[in-house]
């Protein structure tokens, strides 16, 4: 018989363990090692066999367990001790206070949205990087002191969890989570009731939502649930599962995550009192409508400062932060641009085609959330280097005129958290010789050349040990799972060998990422696996999207091949890749592989998570790994970019991982010579060193975090600021500007340019060069344009490359055109060339180009 309805029972405490429901109730207990442990001491079997899920496994304790607990002096002290240390974590001034004390001009409030969050695996609401990204962005800036309010969907079901079938197919399940049993609590409204937002759907529907608060150490999660009495069936089900049905299931997930959570947040502020967020991120297109909504709070405000819809845009936009994590064009939200028109009742009285607009593109029944994202956010980047550079290129043409390398998109390479994701045994070493804020300051890696050969080794290890351990029970469950006796599953009692080179491969399974590119040739795998002195085995974990069938013959593909008796104890697939697997992988790995196709993968983030545990690095070029590989801690793929032939791209690409692990990664994992005590291989664990010491600092969530602060938040602060100060004076102004710029701009025009050389004869280094310009303003003034040199180095073609912008001086103004002069030095011999252009000057743009518009020579 099926439940009508579920709900659970929380335990009640003798009031001397008070304060574990505290420590419960902030999800830093899922990062924070000693909290851990107390909760272990709880009661270790029920630890485990509640999964490590504290409120699941406090449920369960008996009475008289806490009977006892209550009487045991010693796990008291530990109570009280940890509970103390938390009661600072969330008081005590960090880094984020320090810089404001020192003057720095911060955000009194940032909210940051996105659609999934991965912080434990016991709130499963993420299905891959993006979600992670986020749990690291949170945890990381409650470290910091970062006055953050996240704000996402909670979704009934999560993802799925996988397993598989007896022949290798990807099953899907979908648990229904009880809020009840979650680590969240209801926010209630100032009168005590649940509070709610409401959004108006077509057809005079309205969706409602129950708003959740998880508490990410200092910070607080808003977590949207549809499911709620108010709705109709299918409103209940708008946050059934992340990622799941069709086009409109999916708009009408983001409108509430977008328009709700802005609803959400204002309600948060108003019961809590926290300060209203001044900035606001977004990380990707999933929650643009969050800047829809906040426009129309400025329209739609009777007794406000009568803001029409532009003056509106340009006060959200100065405080919009966009985050872009896909190169992959098809990985952006595209609605169909009916749909988006048919739901906009609610953003009443905004013009509907003002809104469209926003998500125009080059297909007009298309309307494009990254697009909207770009056109709402006056700040934006991508997630490392190379993608930075790669999303300049895919979204020029939302700034037409100007090159790839202007486009106003940075970059801030992401970071993992690194209490969540280091081994205790290696975060002690990096504590004790770095010091205790080592992994949130990111100085003095260097320490960790004190660190024996011997030590390290042991550590990798103990480690790799462990690993093999927790594939064996995987192993043997999947196994079972798959309908296996135990009779047939004895072998796995001695499958994967703790002192065998170990490999792993663990992602979402889109076709980018190349999950079986090491099948390419499975004989050479199999020699691989099975060399009799340098033998690897490889742990490879994944999950599918459930409407991507290709993806699931690729895993089919990969178990099959694992399945045969003559490889499986050196190759396994591991069902169920989450949170609490990936830990146990990123420990306990030699060598973390990634393949993806270049450059499609914007940053990865589980390559760093390894590095921080002393696991090296076997890669492609792409993302971070472009970035940070340094020749020494670790291995570049050759990859083979801009070959047509995607087959044969894919087999030079093979061959160059075969012969990378045959002849380089394993002679080295298995060389003893140069070894005193121990058996440490020498030259293997100078590579773990040199990965620790010089990735550990750079790979930090909060190296990340601080980063978004200085180079993004605080900026857009102080633009926001600026946009709200006297009844949005400079908002209405900055609108009307930008209206008279965009129409003056068709007769902005450079008209003639001429040059002087200050020497005599030919241009020689150290001379400079005099440029006068002649411009048609097209009724501007002098003081709405920046005219400048650009000049730098030419290739042939005559392309500039390395520039350098100088502007230039008012001579004069006669009859509509302005004469500009300026001197630019002739200080690189070679080709050198330079031209002239106008752009739009104010001090209220973030950059140049932001208008999209310029004119040059
Ligand atoms: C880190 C992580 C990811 C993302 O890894 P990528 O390298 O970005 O693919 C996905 N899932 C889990 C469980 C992770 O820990």
């Amino acid at each position: 018989m099926k439940a009508l309805r579920r709900l659970t029972v929380r335990a009640a405490y003798p009031p001397e363990l008070a304060q574990l429901g505290q420590i419960v109730a902030n999800l830093r207990w899922s990062w924070h090692a000693e909290s851990l442990d107390l909760l272990e001491a709880v009661d270790p079997e029920l630890w485990q066999s509640c999964e490590h899920d504290p409120g699941r496994m406090l449920g369960e304790v008996t009475a008289e367990r806490f009977g006892q607990l209550a009487r045991d002096r010693k796990f008291l002290r530990r109570l009280e001790d940890i509970g103390d240390d938390l009661a600072e974590y969330l008081e005590q001034p960090r880094w984020y206070q320090n810089e404001q004390e020192a003057g720095a001009d911060l955000p009194d409030s940032i909210a940051y949205f996105s659609p999934e969050f991965g912080i434990t695996e016991v709130l499963p609401q993420y299905s891959g990087g993006l979600g992670i990204l986020a749990g690291d962005h949170l945890k990381a800036a409650s470290d910091l002191g970062v006055p953050i309010i996240g704000v996402g969907l909670l979704y009934g079901a999560g993802y799925f969890r996988q397993s598989l079938s007896r022949d290798g197919w990807q099953l899907e399940q979908y648990p229904s989570l009880d809020p009840q049993g979650l680590p969240i609590t209801a926010l209630h409204d100032a009168a005590g009731a649940p509070a709610r937002v409401a959004i108006a759907l077509p057809e005079s529907r309205t969706l409602h939502a129950q708003i959740w608060v998880a508490q990410v150490g200092r910070v607080p999660l808003l977590l949207l649930d549809s499911n709620i009495e108010e709705n109709d069936a299918d409103a209940r089900q708008v946050t059934d599962r992340l990622y799941g049905g069709g086009a409109e299931h999916r708009l009408e997930q983001e409108l509430l995550l977008g328009v709700g959570g802005v609803r959400a947040i204002r309600a948060y502020c108003a019961v809590t009192g926290t300060a209203p967020p001044e900035v606001f991120h977004t990380n990707e297109g999933h929650a643009g409508f969050l800047g829809i909504e906040r426009i129309r709070e400025l329209v739609d405000d009777p007794g406000g400062a009568g803001l029409d819809f532009d003056e509106a845009l340009q006060a959200v936009r100065a405080g919009t932060v966009f985050t872009t994590h896909t190169p992959v064009p098809a990985g952006i939200d595209r609605f169909s641009r009916d749909l988006v028109a048919a739901h906009l009742a609610g953003m009443a009285p905004l013009p509907p085609e003002r809104i469209l607009e926003l998500g125009a593109e080059e297909d007009p029944g298309i309307f494009n959330m990254a697009h909207m994202g770009l056109r709402l956010g006056q700040r934006a980047n991508g997630v490392s280097l190379l993608h930075g550079e790669v999303s300049r290129g895919m979204f020029n043409a939302l700034w037409p005129g100007f090159d790839t390398e202007d486009v106003p998109i940075t970059s801030v390479t992401n970071g993992v958290h690194a209490p969540t994701w280091m081994s205790r045994d290696i975060l002690e070493i990096a504590e004790r010789e770095v010091g205790p804020d080592a992994v949130e300051e990111g100085g003095g890696w260097a320490a960790l050349d004190k660190v024996g050969d011997d030590e390290l080794w042991r550590v990798r290890n103990v480690l790799r040990g462990r690993l093999v351990g927790e594939i064996r029970r995987r192993m043997r469950a999947s196994g079972r799972q798959r309908g296996m006796s135990d009779a047939e599953l004895s072998w796995t009692a001695t499958a994967f060998d703790p002192d065998v080179l170990t490999i792993g491969f663990a992602r979402r399974v889109p076709s980018y990422k190349r999950l079986t590119l090491m099948l390419r040739d499975p004989e050479r795998l199999r020699a691989l696996l099975l060399d009799p002195q340098r033998p690897v085995q490889i742990v490879i974990a994944g999950k599918s999207h459930p409407a991507d069938d290709g993806g699931k013959q690729l895993i089919a593909q990969m178990v099959r091949f694992a399945d045969d008796p003559a490889v499986r104890h050196r190759i396994t697939f591991l069902p169920d890749y989450d949170i609490g697997m990936a830990r146990y992988l990123y420990w306990g790995v030699d060598v973390w592989l990634n393949n993806p196709l270049r450059p499609l993968e914007a940053c990865g983030t589980s390559g760093m998570k390894a590095a921080l545990n002393g696991a090296l690095n076997l890669s492609i070029l792409d993302g971070w790994w472009d970035e940070w590989f340094d020749g020494e801690n670790g291995w570049a793929i050759p990859s083979a970019d801009g070959l047509v032939d995607a087959d044969r791209r894919d087999d030079l690409e093979a061959d160059a991982l075969y012969d990378l692990i045959q002849t380089s990664v394993a002679p080295r994992f298995y060389d003893r010579s140069g070894s005193r005590a121990g058996d440490a291989p020498t030259r293997w664990v100078q590579m773990v060193r040199h990965t620790l010491k010089s990735l550990g600092p750079k790979v930090l969530a909060s190296r990340m975090v601080a980063e978004y602060v200085r180079r993004l938040y605080a900026p857009a602060a102080v633009s926001s600021r600026r946009m709200r100060a006297d009844g949005y004076a400079a908002a209405k102004q900055l609108a009307v500007w930008r209206a008279g710029v965009v129409s003056a701009w068709p007769a902005v025009a450079v008209l003639h340019v001429d040059s002087q050389l200050s020497g005599e004869g030919d241009a020689q280094l150290g001379e400079t060069l005099t440029l006068r310009a002649e411009v048609a303003l097209g009724g501007l003034a002098t003081d709405d344009v920046t005219v400048e040199a650009v000049y730098g180095s030419v290739d042939a073609e005559d392309r500039l490359t390395e520039t350098t912008a100088a502007a230039l001086r008012v001579l004069e103004q006669i009859d509509g055109t302005t004469r500009y002069e300026g001197e630019i030095p002739l200080d690189r011999t070679g080709g050198f060339g330079y031209t002239v252009r106008v752009l739009p000057h104010s001090e209220l743009l973030a950059t140049p180009a932001e208008l999209g518009v310029v004119a040059s020579a």
